[in-house]
């Protein structure tokens, strides 16, 4: 370790009450299991601080901000998969992770939620109240990447992406200073929070506004492969439909399994209401299925997904015009490139396909900074995935992406189907989010940015995730 990195532990060290953790210990360890992927985990930083409060951050970040030699991640759930996005090789990872208070207002219309609480801690809370919040569908993903990257979520149709419904952003300025960002305060850091990631401090907490919840019909639908076309057919009518159903959220995913050459055809469509047979999924539900777990559940129960062990993730993103044909051709892109891609060990493509229609992205035209609100009509984003076992074929998985998600974009232009967004909570490191929001957006950021931390901190100390810097 560096002299400089083994002062800044120290001195964080010796910070009244905070847990600070060195290699070789069992809180250490126990951050670095809580990746999801193989990338972040195989990082080894220096220490890692782990504040049990918003003063705790305060005081990290007033004793390693502006100096040289301590650059630092900052986890939450560590649901990010590329290598550096939370975690960091010599340097000071902050897990954010007990700072996970749930608690709401005296009607709670209001949810007052830790940045490190994962969103299953958050709907096991809300929903012995009948209440919600507009959050991330896995339990396991954290509030704080998922929401200052966009979020979506089963509610995103009524209630627009994640951060759309958060109404105030506690966070710790590059100076330590701990303040508040909402509508009357510091509105223009506010809206740059929306969208703009880990470019601008560290969020502690957030307000979001809740929604009423009950019930919902949720589950999974296998289709035989055989089908696809008549899926997809069903896909591009839910996410066309005038008007769009809000109560309905659905993902459709293409799933192949390179050692056993199979794939798999399965849609999760969600409900936000207690009702059986929604009109909107007549269609899909009248495909012959090979299995269907659809039922009313809660939407804890639904969040508690089986957490995978850890394994190489790759994400990659795009947004397209939502068609029955242009799904066809990309099914025919993924099969013709990957079936004959081999590699030593496990390899798993998915290509998940969900509705991005206007009533969606229109919700935050204004306040966030996603440039949704211009889009050309109703939309679907792409989420391009890959887990893979040989960490010494990761750069060939990751060519092997970059050209098949080339190929769909070419088709997607061919069509005149392709879209600006690349979403940033799904985009891969060779992607560009922030400029994907459009000029006016990006502008925007550098400038808030600038005014919040003039020199650039944020930019450069803290090196992981998607930057505003060229
Ligand atoms: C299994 C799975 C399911 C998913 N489901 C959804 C979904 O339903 N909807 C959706 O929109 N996305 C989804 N995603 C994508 C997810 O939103 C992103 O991966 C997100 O970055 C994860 O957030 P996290 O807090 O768990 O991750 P982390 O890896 O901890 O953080 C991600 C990034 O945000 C930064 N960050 C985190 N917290 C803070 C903070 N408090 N202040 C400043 N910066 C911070 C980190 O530094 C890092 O760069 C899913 C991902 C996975 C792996």
């Amino acid at each position: 370790m560096s002299q400089s990195l083994v002062s800044c532990c120290a001195r964080l060290s010796a910070i009244d009450g905070l847990d600070v953790a060195f290699p070789n210990s069992s809180l250490y360890a126990a951050t670095e299991n809580a990746y999801w992927s193989i990338q972040e985990a195989s990082l080894a930083p220096s220490c890692i601080a782990k504040p049990n409060s918003s003063e705790d951050v305060a005081r990290i970040i007033a004793t390693i901000a502006n100096q040289d030699g301590c650059p630092f991640a900052i986890k939450s759930q560590g649901h990010a998969p590329a290598a550096g996005f939370a975690n960091i090789d010599n340097g000071i990872t902050i897990d954010l992770t007990a700072l996970n208070a749930i608690t709401t207002n005296k009607d709670a219309s209001v949810a007052h939620i830790g940045t490190g609480a994962s969103w299953l801690d958050v709907y096991a809370h809300l929903d012995t109240l009948n209440k919600t919040v507009a959050g991330g569908r896995n339990g396991g993903v954290g509030v704080g990447g998922l929401t200052l990257g966009g979020g979506i979520s089963y509610f995103s149709p009524q209630a627009g992406f994640t951060c759309d419904t958060a109404i105030n952003f506690e966070i710790v300025l590059v100076s330590g200073r701990l303040v508040n960002a909402n509508a009357t305060s510091r509105p223009d850091l506010f809206r740059a929070l929306k969208g703009g990631l880990s470019n601008f401090g560290v969020v502690t907490s957030i307000d979001f506004r809740t929604l009423p919840v009950g019930e919902i019909l949720g589950g999974r639908v296998v289709n035989s492969l055989s089908y696809r076309s008549e899926v997809f057919a069903a896909f591009a009518k839910i996410a066309t439909a005038e008007p769009y159903d809000v109560h309905a959220s659905i993902t459709t995913s293409i799933i192949f399994n390179a050692v056993t050459k199979a794939w798999t055809l399965l849609s999760a469509p969600i409900y936000t209401k207690p009702q059986t047979d929604p009109e909107v999924y007549a269609e899909l539900f009248a495909i012959p299925s090979v299995s269907n777990t659809v039922q009313l559940t809660q939407l804890h129960t639904l969040a508690n997904e089986t957490a995978v062990a850890q394994t190489n993730q790759l994400f990659s993103t795009g947004t397209y015009g939502p068609s029955a044909q242009l799904l066809d051709r990309i099914f025919d892109i993924c099969n013709e490139t990957l079936y004959d891609f081999n590699i030593t060990g496990s390899l798993q493509w998915i290509a998940t396909f969900e509705p991005l229609p206007t009533v969606f992205a229109a919700q935050g035209a204004h306040g966030n900074v996603l440039g949704t609100a211009s889009a050309a009509g109703n939309g679907m984003i792409l989420l391009l995935s890959a887990s893979w076992s040989d960490a010494a074929s990761s750069p060939l998985v990751h060519a092997k992406n970059e050209q098949v998600l080339h190929e769909i974009n070419t088709a997607a232009e061919h069509f005149g189907l392709l879209r600006s967004l690349v979403y940033a909570n799904y985009a891969g490191t060779f992607q560009t989010p922030v400029a994907s929001y459009g000029a006016q957006s990006d502008a925007f950021l550098r400038r808030v940015a600038r005014k919040y931390d003039p020199r650039a901190v944020f930019q450069t100390q803290l090196p992981g995730g998607f930057k505003l810097v060229d």
